[in-house]
């Protein structure tokens, strides 16, 4: 069996979750913001981040598509489903589960900017800087860590774990890994 070691706990998450809110809400005050969550891990952070915002927010999703159901990145990325919003002269907010390599959110900003937004940010509410190798620039973070295989709170491995509140570092042993 797999062993989950507990990285953030559903407490530490809302605290983390509420104070880079409330940055945002401060930022975008008087802006029209449309929230861009990329599925499917990003699910939960968004919907925890958008009921602590206090700006009217607009929402939408788009799925990506880089992992298979291993750890390791294949590195080829797919847009698997269209925004629906019209991003023309908006102000966009990409809402990112983990951000690894960073591959696939220099992917989504160039292809988000073919829209001519007014501008286009990055919240992210796991920075994983370990494997970094597009040099793209996190507006807002929840938590910052050096490495590991993180699941939990929408993070998922082979599409188990979602449903944990809270974060964990995923070990596996040599068997079961890909
Ligand atoms: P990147 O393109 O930055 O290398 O990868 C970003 C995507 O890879 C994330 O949105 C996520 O789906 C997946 N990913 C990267 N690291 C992890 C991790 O530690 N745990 C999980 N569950 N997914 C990860």
């Amino acid at each position: 069996m797999p062993e989950l070691i507990p990285v953030l706990s559903k407490e530490d998450i809302h605290k983390r979750v509420s104070v880079v809110a409330r940055k945002i809400s401060s930022d975008y005050r008087n802006h029209e913001l449309v929230v861009l969550g990329v599925l499917k891990g990003a699910f939960i952070f968004l919907s925890d981040l958008v009921r602590h915002l206090t700006i009217p927010v607009k929402v939408d999703f788009i799925r990506l598509s880089s992992y298979g159901s291993g750890t390791v990145s294949s590195g080829k990325i797919k847009l698997t489903q269209k925004i629906e919003i019209d991003l023309k002269n908006k102000d966009v907010l990409i809402v990112e589960d983990i951000v690894d390599t960073g591959l696939t959110l220099a992917y989504l900003v160039e292809y988000l900017n073919s829209f001519d937004p007014k501008s286009v940010k990055i919240c992210t509410l796991l920075d994983k800087y370990e494997r970094r190798k597009a040099d793209i620039k996190i507006d807002y973070t929840c938590h910052v860590i050096h490495e590991g295989f993180l699941v939990g709170y929408g993070l998922d491995y082979a599409e188990k774990y979602r449903n944990l509140p809270g974060i964990y570092h995923l070990q596996l042993n040599s068997e079961e890994r890909p």
